[in-house]
Formats: structure tokens, sequence, C-alpha cells
């Protein structure tokens, strides 16, 4: 009986000092393993030479490693997708290739594969060098995410995690939205999932690729693409405000008539009331706005990202004939 497959995607931008030693010990693991192991390693359009690094890496290994280069920086998730796209493994492993998911976890997932889980999540105990500041943006993330979103998303999950063939299949058949946030789909597919934790190791080299800025687009993509929560609470306050202004109206007719010697012509009430209404509605349009943005992307139907470059592995790359997966499959109506 042929042995089964695994492949490893891992996404790298910018790791040039730490790219090696993660390969290094990477293959170490998936020698111990008794599967037929490839990896492909996705080049997110690195500036630092770190798209040498990985064609060295290739050279040294060609019929283990994968290499894509995508034609720039298309950011995390998009490098994740084209990877995962790629993947031909009975399961697909995804990891950073920073060396924070450490490697010497995966027996355990795949173990946990072989018991008959579909998705196998690696949820972090803690984050070595995370600092206070993320562990708190994090937690407030996940909480209002949790309380707005319907799909329930682990709060300490990151993008390692081993996929089946079938799940593996979704993804590369059914979710091709652009707006990505992967471990919301994750959550939302379903199938069979269990949880193995793990500590975060510092980052062997260089830093995090997640600015302040990043991670609020993340966050927001998150959100905008999870819930539709946003905007029933811009309607219910709109409703609100609309019927406060209708009894203070009411009062104020009650007032002029009744009680005309307490009426006092105001200026200050009138522009508290005039800019908060405006600053509310500046501030739910806005809202909508983000959701019409994210139509807007959809619709373009752009794909999500662009591989300039590849270098196949004999094995472990889908084969030539089988069509490069991504934006080309079927199964998206915006890619008939
Ligand atoms: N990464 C990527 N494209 C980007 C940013 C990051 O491919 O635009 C990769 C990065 O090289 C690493 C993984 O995604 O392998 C996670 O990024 P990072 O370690 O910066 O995130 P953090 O662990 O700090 O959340
Ligand atoms: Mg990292």
């Amino acid at each position: 009986m042929p042995r089964q497959k695994l492949t490893v995607v891992a996404p790298a931008y910018n790791e040039v000092e730490g790219i090696g030693p993660f390969v290094k010990s990477l293959l170490e693991v998936l020698d111990s393993l008794p599967y037929d192991c490839t990896v492909i390693l996705v080049n997110d359009g690195a500036t630092d030479g770190t798209g040498e690094a990985l064609d060295r890496l290739h050279a040294a290994h060609p019929d283990r490693i994968s290499v894509l280069h995508l034609s720039r920086n298309f950011g995390h998730q998009a490098a994740l997708t084209a990877g995962m796209d790629y993947a031909d493994g009975d399961a697909v492993i995804c990891m950073d290739a920073d060396l924070q998911h450490p490697p010497s976890l995966i027996p355990e997932l795949v173990e946990r594969w072989q018991q008959g889980f579909d998705i196998v999540q690696a949820v972090r105990r803690q984050t070595a060098d995370a600092g206070l500041m993320k562990d708190l943006t994090s937690s407030a993330f996940y909480a209002a995410i949790n309380f707005l979103s319907k799909t329930r998303i682990e709060p300490n999950g990151c993008d390692f995690r081993l996929l089946s063939r079938p799940v593996a299949e979704v993804f590369r058949k059914e979710l091709r939205e652009r707006d990505r946030f992967v471990r919301g789909l994750v959550s939302w597919v379903g199938f069979r999932t269990c949880l193995v934790e793990f500590d975060a190791s510092p980052r062997f080299a260089g830093h995090t690729k997640y600015s302040f800025r990043k991670m609020l687009s993340f966050a927001r993509t998150g959100l905008v693409s999870f819930s539709k929560m946003p905007l029933k609470v811009a309607v219910f306050f709109g409703f609100s405000v609309s019927l406060l202004s209708l009894s203070y109206g009411v009062f104020a007719v009650f007032a002029y008539v009744f009680l005309s010697k307490q009426v006092i012509p105001g200026w200050a009430s009138t522009i508290l009331v005039g800019t908060f209404l405006g600053g509310c509605q500046l501030l739910f349009l806005g809202l909508i706005g983000e959701y019409i943005a994210t139509i807007f992307d959809e619709i373009k139907a752009r794909p999500l990202y662009i591989v300039a470059r590849e270098q196949r592995a004999k094995t472990g790359l889908a084969q030539a004939g089988d069509g490069p997966p991504g934006p080309r499959l079927p199964g998206s109506p915006l890619h008939p």
C-alpha cells in the first residue's frame, strides 16, 4: 500500500535569517514520520534575499521542497492560501516559517488526524515574546468577534493547523473569498475538529511582520467577514436615537404649550444634538462603507495572489495538467 502524503505549507516574508534553521528542523521532524512528506515554501514578495534562500533550499532538496514566488507581497493570508492551493497531500499542515510554530508538534497533529480528526488546530498556551500590548489587543479582538459573530473563533488559535484532504479541497474549490480570515473560515467549515496546545517560542530571527496597522486591518477583515452584527447595531442605534429625538419633539411641543416660562432657547443643546447626530451618521456611514468596500473587492474578482515563478519538487505540488489551482478553479460563482 502506498504511503500517505503530507504537505507542509509555510509562507515566508523577509525571513532570510530564520528560514534555513526552520527548514532544517522541519525536515528532521518530517524524516521521522512514516509518510511521504513535502514542503511548499511561499515567498510572499520578500525583499531581503529570502527568495534566493528559498531557491537554494529547493536546489538542496529538489525532491521535497517546492517554492512559490509570489509576484509581490500579498500578505500572510493570501500567501498561506497560495500554498494550500498547490498542496496535494492527504493532509496539509500550515505553519509560520519563523520557528514560532514548533515543528516538533507535527507528530502530535498527525496522530490526531490519524485518530479521525479532519482539522487539528494548534492553540497557543503562551507566546514567549508577545508583550502585554499584543496579549491585550488580541484578547479584546477575540472577545469582540466571538460576541458579534455566530462562528466561534478559537481565541488563541493561530495559523498552525493540519487539514485533512476533504477540508483542504473545500478551501481550494469553494472558499475563494478575497477578504480572507483563514482562522475564521477554518471554524466555519465544520468537520471533526480538535485542539492541540503548544507554547509559542520567540521568533528565531527578524521581527514580526504584523505592525499595529496590519493587525487592525486583520481584525477588521475578521469582523467584517464574520459578522453582520455591526450593521444591525447601526440600525438599532439609529432607530433608538430617532425615537429619542421624536420624544424630545413631543416634549418640546408640550413644554411650549403648557410650560412656556421654562422654555429657554439654548444654543448649547442644539449644537450638542447636532454634532452628536452628525458624528453618529459619519460613524455608521463609515461602517457601511467598510462592508461596501469588501463587496467591491469581491466583485472585482481579482486573483487572491499571483505566482510569478514556481520551483516544483518532483512530488508535492499539484502536477502540471492538474492546472494551477486557486483563481482558475471552478466552484466559485466569481470564477466559473
Ligand atoms: N508573512 C507573510 N506575509 C506577510 C507577513 C507575514 O508571508 O505579509 C509570514 C511570515 O514570514 C511568518 C508568518 O507569515 O512566516 C507569520 O508572520 P509573523 O511572524 O510576522 O506574525 P506574528 O507571529 O508576529 O503574528
Ligand atoms: Mg511569528
